[in-house]
């Protein structure tokens, strides 16, 4: 996967995508980054990127001028996202998606954000991470990285471990334990070391659909949607 980002803090790139299991594939090009300078594309010799909002308020607005040669430059193909609190929140499903193109271009804003404009002339989907307002796009732009770079074929060491996790089944993961058995005094559920696979199942099942209508009544309210009807 082919990923480029506009930014105007490129060596805010890799940043912790250059550790562990994507860093790895990183180096083994399984995905490959292109962080372009949006600052390269300003047309005086400043190197202004922003302007005042008309109609006033506070802040700066990113200039469409600048973000169009921007993107001229460096958009081919695929995806082109823009990371915004008024976008569409993103989703499991939709990163799964997102894991299947061979190119993805993210561009990430800061001050108080891009002149509309620039998102009327490009097809842009703009995608929010959550109900909360960041300074800027890049670690929201590496947040949709880390979740869409756990699908691209390999990247994963175990590649299981992607099928029974949180959202997956539409449920909440059930709770995990490891070694010791006994731990200050606490034991693991009996069920776990019974060795009976089918009990287990069951086990993880009920705890998955209890903790999801405990936490997040929004996701079990769907779950119970997409089952097929009983009887
Ligand atoms: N004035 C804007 C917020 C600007 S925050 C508003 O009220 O909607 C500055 C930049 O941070 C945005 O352009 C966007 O790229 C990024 N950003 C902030 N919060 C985000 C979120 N929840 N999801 C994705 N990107 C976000």
């Amino acid at each position: 996967m082919q990923v480029t980002v506009l930014t105007l803090y490129p060596e805010m790139f890799p940043g912790f995508l250059g550790y562990s299991l994507a860093g790895k594939a990183l180096q083994e090009g399984l995905w490959s980054l292109n962080s372009v300078n949006i600052r390269d594309f300003a047309t005086d010799s400043y190197g202004t990127v922003d302007d005042l909002p008309f109609g006033g308020g506070a802040g700066m607005v990113m200039k469409p001028d600048v973000l169009d040669r921007a993107l001229k430059a460096s958009y081919k193909t695929g995806p082109l996202l823009y990371m915004t609190p008024k976008g569409k929140p993103l989703s499991q499903k939709r990163v799964i998606e997102l894991a299947q193109e061979p190119s993805l271009t993210i561009l990430c804003g800061r001050f108080e954000g891009v002149d509309e404009r620039i998102l009327e002339s490009w097809p842009f989907e703009e995608i929010s991470i959550g109900d909360y307002v960041l300074s800027g796009g890049e670690p929201a732009a590496l947040t949709l990285l880390d979740a869409v770079l756990r699908y691209v074929p390999n990247v994963l060491g175990n590649q299981n471990s992607l099928v029974e996790e949180s959202f997956s089944n539409g449920l909440l993961e059930y709770p995990q334990y490891t070694r010791p058995q006994v731990w200050e005094g606490k034991s693991v559920p009996e069920v776990l070391v019974s060795g009976h696979h089918k009990n287990i199942e069951n086990w993880r099942l009920n705890q998955s659909e209890t903790l999801t209508k405990e936490r997040r009544p929004d996701i079990w309210q769907k779950y119970l949607a997409s089952q097929p009807k009983k009887g």
